[in-house]
């Protein structure tokens, strides 16, 4: 990661560009630029070896005026505060381009979760909920998993927090295990929705999937799912890459007929590490990290991290990319964004890509108000509908107004939000 790179700031950067286009008055501006709140804490923990280690841990909640802040937590050793209001504020732009009447929020501990045994994990997460529960909870804000955050964390955070508050509220959290309040289809959802907007994107250019081949960046919860559609929809993925926890870096897979998602899982690790001694006996190249970006196909989804698009390396992209669906939080850089509209390559932005995570998030609070749990053939087939009418009208004021699909995105959701805050007499 390049040393500059600041999320926050570029998330600014889009929000002012934006701001000027639909001529925002500067205390709207002003208000929407800042998290309204955060929260910054020490989480003590007691190790196994009976040492007590403290960690650092964050909640911004950036904008509630659409409804209780919502996003993820993620534990990360590289987490900063300006990346958790990054996302924290795209989180608010999110919720509001696929028009789910929640805000937006983020929470981090900066830690490596595969340093850390199960109980530490499970008290680090308790720890993180008590010291931000009088400010989090259904009717304020409501977190979910993110990097290296899974269900199982989820439900420990719920359990404390069920505990300081005296009763069950498992709106709290979404992202929660079936068998604890959660939704089918959850886990599916990002890289299913990803997948969902491709297919329009595709329609719009009078393409189907079929035949089609992708190359995607990570092989965590997004991209596995994302893959595992496009296949289903006939498409070929040729390319992963995949963080390797042995050597501390990234690898892409590359298998030009076509990779096998079941079989890249059989042999990864529980750290989420692809075994590349097996992938090269079974037909896989293993070739360096950045590779995933530089395949020939029409369709590119970087599904990993935030600044993985860069001024740097967006001249690898090949001529044949058609599409590039960010399943990831800020994947490319403002520089590379540049060269991307420049080059007419038609971006599914982040924030309209990704967001099939948190409308389920959204529809798992649905159901657990009603406590009253839908088939996963509903809950998918409601995912698809809210992702498809968010894409098509972003879509549309792009082509109406000739605005890039990030801009279009940026002016939908940004527009609603201000309404909001206008109509609450905030500014
Ligand atoms: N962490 C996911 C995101 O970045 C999901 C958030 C949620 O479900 O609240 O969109």
């Amino acid at each position: 990661m390049s040393k500059e790179f600041n999320a926050f700031e570029m998330a600014q950067r889009q929000f002012d560009a934006v701001a000027d286009k639909l001529q925002l008055d500067t205390g709207l501006r002003d208000l929407l630029r800042w998290p309204q709140r955060e929260y910054h804490f020490t989480i003590p923990v007691t190790m196994d070896d009976g040492s007590v280690k403290v960690f650092k841990g964050f909640r911004v909640q950036h904008n509630d005026a659409r409804g209780p802040a919502k996003g993820g937590i993620r534990f990360h050793p590289q987490e900063t505060v300006d990346t958790v209001r990054a996302l924290a504020t795209w989180m608010t732009w999110k919720c509001a381009v696929v028009d789910i009447p929640l805000g937006g929020g983020k929470g981090g501990v900066i830690c490596d979760p595969h340093d850390l045994s199960s109980r530490e994990q499970q008290a680090l997460c308790r720890g993180w909920v008590r010291q931000v529960a009088p400010n989090v909870g259904p009717v304020q804000d409501v977190p979910a998993p993110d990097v290296m955050t899974n269900p199982q964390h989820m439900v420990w955070i719920l359990d404390e927090y069920e505990k300081l508050a005296g009763g069950h509220f498992p709106g709290f959290i979404t992202g929660k295990p079936v068998e604890v309040g959660g939704s089918l289809g959850r886990t599916e959802a990002t890289g299913y929705g990803v997948i969902f907007t491709v297919r329009e994107a595709m329609k719009r250019h009078g393409m189907s999937i079929k035949g089609v081949r992708a190359s995607l960046q990570g092989f965590g919860n997004v991209s596995q799912y994302a893959a595992k559609l496009f296949i289903e929809l006939g498409g070929m993925v040729v390319a992963v890459s995949c963080w390797d926890n042995d050597d501390q870096c990234a690898y892409t897979f590359r298998k030009l007929d076509g990779i096998d998602v079941e079989y890249l899982l059989s042999i990864t690790s529980r750290f989420g590490t692809i075994d590349k001694e097996k992938a090269g006996e079974n037909g896989y190249e293993v070739l360096e990290a950045e590779a995933w970006l530089e395949q020939e196909v029409e369709i590119l989804i970087p599904a990993a991290l935030e600044n993985q698009i860069t001024g740097d390396n967006v001249g690898r992209i090949s001529e044949k990319v058609k599409v590039l669906a960010e399943g990831a939080n800020g994947p490319t850089t403002p520089e590379a964004d540049a060269v991307l509209k420049e080059r007419e390559i038609f971006v599914i932005p982040d924030f309209l890509a990704n967001a099939g995570g948190v409308t389920c998030s959204y529809f798992e609070q649905v159901q657990c108000n009603m406590n009253f749990f839908w088939p996963k053939e509903e809950v998918l087939d409601r995912l698809d509908q809210k992702m498809t009418t968010a894409f098509r009208a972003v879509a549309s004021l792009s082509e109406e107004t000739g605005e890039y699909m990030r801009d279009a995105a940026y002016m939908i959701a940004i527009q609603r939000v201000a309404t909001a805050c206008h109509l609450r007499g905030w500014a």
